[in-house]
């Protein structure tokens, strides 16, 4: 399979370049690329770029584990990762080998945790099965997911810790960014009343000079 990066432009010119199997699977060189000049009328802003990924399979996950800086579609590392339910055993052998970096350990743990959460209202077989069997391998794996567990998002925590039986505690950051949430909106919520008020003084005051 060939790999390629794309840029678009508002002239409608498509600028292609040809990499590599692990050029593509890491996005190396896709910033410069898409930041580039298009080629046929030399505009700088692009109007779309993409990357056609490969598939994560066992040669791309060991080069992954060992490059801290190398990450799968950057934006949305564990989402990406947690795609590939059939890469389960893959996963559990990465986060059982010792010589794997914690914090890779933490991604692979987190998109096992998006896998139980994408199933957790799920009634067909397939998924029920997938389902309790990661929850289940997460479980025997309990002190790995405690130490990953700040690495975790809150939401997925929330779902998919009680389905793998470990106590789902809100953690105090979470509280505060609710705390700062509702505070955030009580006070918009208040300015805007405010905002009323002072306008409707304002009209009163021109309306009284005017009269
Ligand atoms: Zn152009």
């Amino acid at each position: 399979m060939n790999y390629q990066y794309q840029r678009g432009c508002e002239c409608g010119n498509i600028d292609s370049l040809e990499v590599s199997k692990i050029e593509a699977a890491f996005e190396l060189n896709y910033l410069e690329f898409i930041k580039s000049e298009c080629s046929k009328c030399g505009e700088k802003k692009m109007s779309f770029g993409s990357v056609n990924s490969p598939e994560i399979d066992r040669e791309l996950l060991t080069i992954w584990s060992e490059n801290v800086d190398y990450l799968f579609c950057p934006q949305d590392e564990e989402l990406t990762l947690a795609q590939y339910n059939e890469n389960l055993e893959l996963y559990l052998e990465f986060i059982d080998n010792e010589k794997i970096d914690f914090g890779k350990k933490s991604v692979l743990i987190e998109s096992l945790c998006i896998m139980i959460y994408d199933r957790a209202n799920k009634t067909d077989k397939k998924d029920l099965d997938t389902k309790n069997r990661i929850a289940s391998e997460l479980k025997s794996r309990e002190n790995l997911v405690l130490l990953s567990e700040h690495y975790i998002m809150e939401y997925i925590k929330k779902v998919s810790f009680p389905i793998i039986g470990i106590e789902f505690k809100e953690s105090l950051s979470s509280k505060l960014d609710n705390e700062i949430h509702k505070d955030y909106l009580e006070s918009t919520i208040k300015e805007s009343i405010q905002n009323r008020n002072s306008k409707n003084n304002f009209w009163t005051k021109i309306k009284n000079i005017w009269k």
